[in-house]
């Protein structure tokens, strides 16, 4: 279902502002002729009287659920617990606070992760709870799932228009470059850049390198959910990627090259591969009238000369 939500003049607020997500969102808003708020950096997301209070006081007409506890394959596996209350207390402490304040419309982000492991790929929205999830991230995942329900629940209750959109993988400016809780994408390229200027021959890549993924520039995904705020208003959660699929010992080939490492991959199989398989069905996103524009080769180019430019990446 297509609308035509107006952002003029909205007091927008953007949850997690200081992440890879919600800063990139800031920088689109920028574009908009509206109001962005933010909260202040004390206030805790997972504490409902903080957040109910935070409202009331500054009555967003439009909230934007980017924050989010987010890390790695081992970052998941090892603290499942932070996973997945964070990420509930979030997602409920924003969503009813927003009803409570009468907000206009909501936008829930999640992740691709959401869909079961073994469904058919590319992953439609249709394949959400059609199957077991991922062990490594179904903490989050169902911390998410949760979100997109709540959505859907008080849309149906209360005929509050809220929305979620569930990206690809991302990356971008202000990426986690911790490698211990990082995603591959800045991982490799931190540790090209340190095999690097070490001299190393070799760069260790985690797994077999045969798992495929899809990445997306958090550019693009800030403009697809400025987008959707506009246009679309409907139960169903809407898949935002790039089409842009590598296998992880491509991707490695590609920051190689963007990096100017000349050393060899290593393939650690003493580490996970994950979900074989993770490329998201965006016919829904793209019949509404929305695809990406920031190619992979492109995007990580970019990255990598952000990140050169910061001094600290701990
Ligand atoms: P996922 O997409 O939820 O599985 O999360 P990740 O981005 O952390 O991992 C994606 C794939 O990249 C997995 O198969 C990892 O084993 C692989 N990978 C290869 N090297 C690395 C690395 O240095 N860090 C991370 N996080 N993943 C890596």
């Amino acid at each position: 279902m297509t609308g035509t939500f107006s952002l003029e003049g909205k007091r927008i607020y953007v949850s997690g502002n200081r992440g890879m997500v919600g800063s990139a969102l800031i920088r689109r808003l920028e574009r908009e002729n509206c109001k962005v708020l933010t909260a202040p950096r004390s206030m805790d997301l997972r504490e409902q009287s903080q957040v109910r209070d935070w409202f009331a006081e500054n009555t967003p007409d439009v909230v934007i659920v980017a924050a989010a506890k987010v890390g790695g394959i081992h970052a998941n596996d090892t603290k499942p617990a932070d996973f997945l209350y964070d990420n509930l207390m979030i997602a409920s402490n924003l969503i009813e606070a927003a009803r409570q304040a009468s907000a206009e419309k909501l936008l829930f982000l999640g992740s691709s992760c959401i869909y079961p492991r073994d469904a058919l790929q590319p992953l439609e929205e249709a394949a959400l709870l059609t199957g077991p999830l991922e062990k490594t991230n179904e903490w989050y995942a169902i911390a998410k799932i949760a979100g997109i329900k709540l959505c859907q629940a008080y849309r149906r209750q209360y005929g509050c228009d809220y929305v979620s959109a569930m990206p690809t993988n991302l990356y971008g400016p202000g990426d986690n470059y911790d490698l211990q809780t990082s995603h591959v994408l800045p991982a490799l390229l931190r540790k090209a850049h340190e095999a690097k200027a070490r001299g190393d021959d070799t760069l260790p890549v985690w797994g077999s390198g045969r798992p495929l993924r899809e990445f997306l520039h958090v550019d693009d995904l800030a403009d697809a959910c400025i987008f959707l705020l506009k246009h679309y208003s409907g139960e169903e959660h809407v898949n935002v990627g790039s089409g842009d699929e590598v296998s992880i010992a491509e991707l490695a080939g590609v920051i190689k090259n963007a990096v100017g490492f000349e050393g060899e991959l290593v393939f650690q199989a003493d580490k996970p591969d994950g979900t074989p398989r993770k490329l998201l069905d965006c016919t829904k996103l793209e019949a509404l009238g929305w695809s990406a524009r920031i190619g992979l080769g492109e995007g990580i180019a970019a990255t990598y000369a952000e990140f050169g430019a910061s001094t600290t990446h701990d």
